[in-house]
């Protein structure tokens, strides 16, 4: 969402998703949407975001009606129903420049802000956003932030806490600490692609086992890793809205940047995302471990062992190779 027209308007930006997942009991937001109607076998983000609306009580909503997700159309549908105001924002198909501008413009008006206000907050937050830049940059060439940390940081970019000079703060703090910690290299690089996942435990999970993960795919998208000139140019470098075939492009560059060994994609059951996974799995170059959870909670067992597998899988091939033995880089 371009919370610089959000800032620039003088309010404070809130991502339900962020609401959703910190919140105590995020399993039993999502259990009171299934009894209000909403089915099983539908996202658990959906429904989790659903109540929290109600929960938070909050009036009014932007949501993605373009580039998003399938389903924000029935969500809103149902926030409606029980009087939540809705206030669309559309990612052009094909990222259309002429339309995102027209976007933009609607989306300012709608908040009674102008262009060039919502620019100047755009140039303001610059500076906050070259701190997650930084974070980044901790991950993937001295290892000195984790992959947990990592996601943790990038993804608050989203709604920077509601307020961009409180994010600065916590970052700076953050950073002094983790450059006073000792660089880490370890094999294999991973790289997790796809939606932050819903289950907690696995960037942990994962680091425990010896791999370094160096890269959260849409989490750095979320932070707009990119200087710009313009919203315009922002949020059409913007990969996260538009086809996986722009998406891979840059994944595949960060693959190559980070030396990456292998990916995880995780894919969030019964969203409509879980398809692109054989384009992924076809296109990017390096092995794909696919993990899919449902709902919030601790990573089970099964994830558990499919990771420690991928791992020796990755660690054989690599030890096989170095004894000049062709290895395969199948999954
Ligand atoms: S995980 Fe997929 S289905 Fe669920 S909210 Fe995100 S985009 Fe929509």
């Amino acid at each position: 969402m371009p919370i610089e027209v959000i800032l620039a308007a003088g309010r404070r930006p809130v991502d339900l998703n962020n609401l959703f997942i910190t919140h105590p009991q995020p399993g039993g937001l999502v259990e009171r949407a299934e009894q209000t109607g909403f089915p099983r076998n539908m996202c658990a983000w959906v429904k989790g975001i659903y109540t929290v609306v109600q929960t938070e009580g909050i009036h009014t909503v932007v949501a993605t009606t373009e580039g998003d997700c399938s389903n924000t159309r029935s969500l809103i549908e149902m926030l409606q129903m029980g009087g939540t105001g809705v206030i669309p924002f559309g990612y052009p198909y094909g990222g259309d420049e002429g339309l995102l501008d027209d976007q933009l413009q609607r989306f300012c008006r709608v908040f009674g802000a102008t262009m060039d206000e919502a620019e100047a907050k755009r140039r303001e937050l610059e500076t906050v956003r070259d701190r997650a830049r930084e974070i980044d940059r901790l991950t993937c060439e001295t290892g000195q932030v984790t992959g947990e940390e990592n996601h943790l940081w990038l993804i608050r970019c989203s709604d920077m806490f509601g307020d961009p000079a409180d994010y600065a703060r916590r970052a700076d703090k953050f950073l002094k600490e983790a450059r006073l910690r000792e660089c880490v290299d370890r094999f294999p690089r991973i790289g997790f692609v796809g939606i932050p996942p819903i289950c907690s435990g696995l960037f942990e999970f994962m680091e425990e086992q010896g791999a370094q993960v160096v890269f959260n795919e849409m989490q750095r998208q979320f932070s707009m890793p990119y200087r710009c000139k313009s919203l315009l140019e922002q949020y059409r470098r913007y990969t996260y809205p538009y086809d996986i075939f722009f998406r891979l492009e840059d994944i595949r560059q960060e693959v190559r940047r980070r030396r990456i060994d292998a990916l995880v994609h995780y894919v969030q059951s019964f969203c409509f995302r879980y398809v692109q996974d054989c384009i992924i799995r076809e296109r990017v170059g390096v092995p794909v471990l696919t993990l899919e959870c449902d709902r919030p909670g601790p990573i089970d067992s099964r994830a558990m062992t499919r990771i420690e597998a991928f791992l020796e899988m990755l660690r054989g091939v690599s030890g096989a190779a170095a004894e000049g033995v062709k290895g395969r880089h199948a999954v």
